[in-house]
């Protein structure tokens, strides 16, 4: 199929004389193809001085069996290990860790006050002790 750059083409006419089929004509100064007459003989590419007219080529579209395509999409061995890791990961041993951490930490907090009455008694003590030798003292 032919086409032709519109900013590319001066509409010298040059195709249209060269044209062995009648294919092309000038319309509002350009050059216009009707591509249900061309025959793609290339003529006019060789005969257009600013290159206008573009040659486009169809594609070559490479096509794969489908089992070839499931094949690669197939998630690997090594994938389906690693998946099947993080899901028991995930549904097993983290609820099991927060469990753990959570009876840790009210063991911890159920301990507390006990550990701090221990420590203050002795404290006061000394202080009221210390003040009651003062008030003797100055007494
Ligand atoms: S390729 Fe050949 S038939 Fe087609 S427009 Fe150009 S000169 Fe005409
Ligand atoms: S030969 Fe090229 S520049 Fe001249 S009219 Fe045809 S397409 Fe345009």
């Amino acid at each position: 199929m032919l086409t032709i750059e519109l900013d590319r083409c001066d509409g010298c006419g040059a195709c249209v004389e060269v044209c062995p089929e009648g294919a092309i004509s000038l319309v509002d100064g350009v050059a216009r193809i009707d591509s249900g007459s061309c025959t793609e003989c290339e003529a006019c590419v060789q005969v257009c001085p600013t290159g206008a007219i573009r040659v486009a080529k169809p594609i070559a579209v490479r096509e794969e069996p489908a089992a070839a395509v499931a094949e690669r999409l197939r998630p690997s061995t090594l994938a389906t290990l690693v998946g099947a890791t993080l899901s028991f990961i995930g549904s097993q041993l983290l609820p099991r860790a927060a469990d753990a951490i959570v009876n840790a930490l009210d063991r911890r907090l159920s301990k507390k006050p006990a550990d701090e009455s221990r420590e203050a008694a002795p404290t006061t003590e000394k202080r009221g002790g210390r003040r009651q030798r003062r008030r003797g003292g100055r007494g």
